[in-house]
């Protein structure tokens, strides 16, 4: 291991296991008082490398933890929670209400991908694996979920004898919060704060992030650390590529994350409609699990903005024209559709899922459109569509080399995460400056980037995390 994934802070020792010089797999141990607890407990993702850090035998730290601790429910955060408890994890996870309800959702899905994954490798003999095998299954997910302990808000409690934590909301997902870890000591507690990943305020369907509390050393996301997004308002983006969409008959196919990317998209083209900026066109939701997550959007209306009321108007949510997919038929029968249509589909990187198929069927049409809506991490088939799909004119999909007509557009105001200045303010929100910051989350670039600032504008010790 890198020293310089290992720090020391008072009575604490943090050891950085992943989301450490990248964006997934965002693990933390945090030893004190002769105790491990380990903060998140992502799946890495992204390129085959980083994917087969998951499959790698089971590092000794991880071996012997007391207690988990989950910022909120995206995979790169929480996936690999069923891989420990079937290598012997039994203690508990504790995160706040809406992770708990997201995660149940989210860790089934990915246990049924994995299975599906190793069935179709075995049927068509893909595997080096000799026969391949899921790396969980429904089993471990149904060992996982009786461990989870949901965590009312802003309350002290014990995680383990002599550290205690207290949750706040950071509006990045539903459930999404900070992880603030209060260690006691004989002279002074110390106070050491995660941030998992952060909002900005600007969705439509999330509040944004509590004040960051008081905290002597905070471990910080630094995903768009080295960049502004574009002050391009969301809406009037998504306005032209639907006009454009409508007016040549195309199809547009919007790569969503199931969980919270997928629901603000649904509410922003009824808002358009509504607004009688464009005429109801046909949407198709193709993910059974942002339909389930859409549910649980509308459970938690602790987590919405002031001024929407969900419950009181939840057919507001969904667009006028709305369909949704309920099986692998139906799904096979969008292709035979004819636009105008949009169909939105996960995963939201094309890492794997039913958006293949539909830009297997649309990509080869110039009048059809793909639009990305979120972060696409390096070394994903999002990554390369997007920068490089027009150019090279082709993508390959399950082996096949796809031609790129379609045109490829982006909105990177619809992040749910803060950009480099959303960043920089939610740490001036404190009412007293942390001593010292720790930069994860982020590729090289963006971490240092932030660092250099936080250093320049806040006058606040920081170092990237690689
Ligand atoms: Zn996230």
């Amino acid at each position: 291991m890198s020293e310089q994934r290992t720090f020391r802070f008072h009575k604490a020792e943090l050891k950085f296991l992943g989301a450490a010089g990248e964006v997934t797999g965002s693990k933390t141990l945090v030893k004190a008082h002769n105790k491990n607890i380990l903060v998140d407990c992502g799946l890495f993702q992204g390129e085959k490398t980083s994917k087969e850090q998951n499959w790698a035998p089971l590092p000794d730290e991880l071996k012997q933890i007391d207690a988990i601790l989950i910022t909120h429910a995206h995979l790169d955060h929480c996936g690999y929670l069923p891989r420990l408890v079937r290598m012997g994890y039994c203690g508990p996870v504790y995160c706040s209400p809406g992770t708990r309800d997201l995660m149940k959702v989210i860790l089934m899905d990915s246990a049924h991908i994995q299975e599906e994954d190793a069935e179709f490798a075995n049927r068509s003999g893909y595997s080096h694996h000799k026969p391949a095998e899921p790396l969980y299954t429904i089993q471990d997910v149904q060992q996982t979920l009786p461990l989870i302990k949901a965590l009312p808000l802003k309350i002290w409690q014990t995680v383990v004898p002599g550290v205690e934590v207290s949750l706040s909301r950071t509006g990045h997902i539903i459930g999404s919060t900070a992880m603030r870890l209060k260690v006691k000591c004989a002279e002074k507690d110390c106070l050491i704060t995660f941030s998992g990943d952060v909002g900005h305020g600007r969705q439509e369907t999330i509040k944004g992030p509590d004040a960051l509390p008081d905290t002597d050393l905070l471990i910080l996301e630094s995903t768009y650390g080295d960049r502004v997004h574009s002050n391009q308002v969301a809406l009037d983006c998504l306005e032209e590529v639907l006009k454009r969409i409508q007016n040549n008959g195309g199809v547009l196919v919007i790569p969503s994350f199931a969980v919270g990317r997928a629901q603000e998209v649904l509410f922003l083209i009824r808002l358009l409609e509504d607004q009688k900026r464009i005429s109801p066109i046909p949407v198709i939701l193709d993910s059974p699990m942002s339909t389930e997550a859409t549910k649980i959007y509308l459970d938690h209306p602790e987590d919405h903005p002031p001024n929407l009321s969900f419950e009181k108007k939840s057919r507001n949510f969904y667009p006028n024209r709305f369909e949704l997919i309920r099986n692998t038929q139906e799904s096979i029968e969008v292709a035979n559709r004819k636009g105008p249509l949009v169909i939105i589909s996960a995963s939201g990187m094309l890492q794997g899922g039913r958006v293949l198929h539909h830009l297997k069927t649309r990509l080869p049409d110039e009048r059809n459109a793909v639009l990305f809506v979120g972060y696409q991490a390096e070394g994903t088939k999002g990554w390369f569509l997007k920068n490089q799909g027009k150019i090279e004119g082709v993508l390959r999909i399950h082996h096949e080399p796809v031609p790129v007509r379609a045109s490829i557009e982006s909105i990177e105001s619809l992040s749910a995460h803060g950009d480099c200045n959303d960043l920089l303010n939610w740490i001036r929100s404190a009412s007293h400056p942390p001593q010292q910051v720790l930069l994860n989350h982020g590729v090289p670039s963006a971490s240092k980037a932030l660092a250099k600032k936080i250093e320049q504008e806040l006058n606040i010790k920081a170092t990237a995390v690689e």
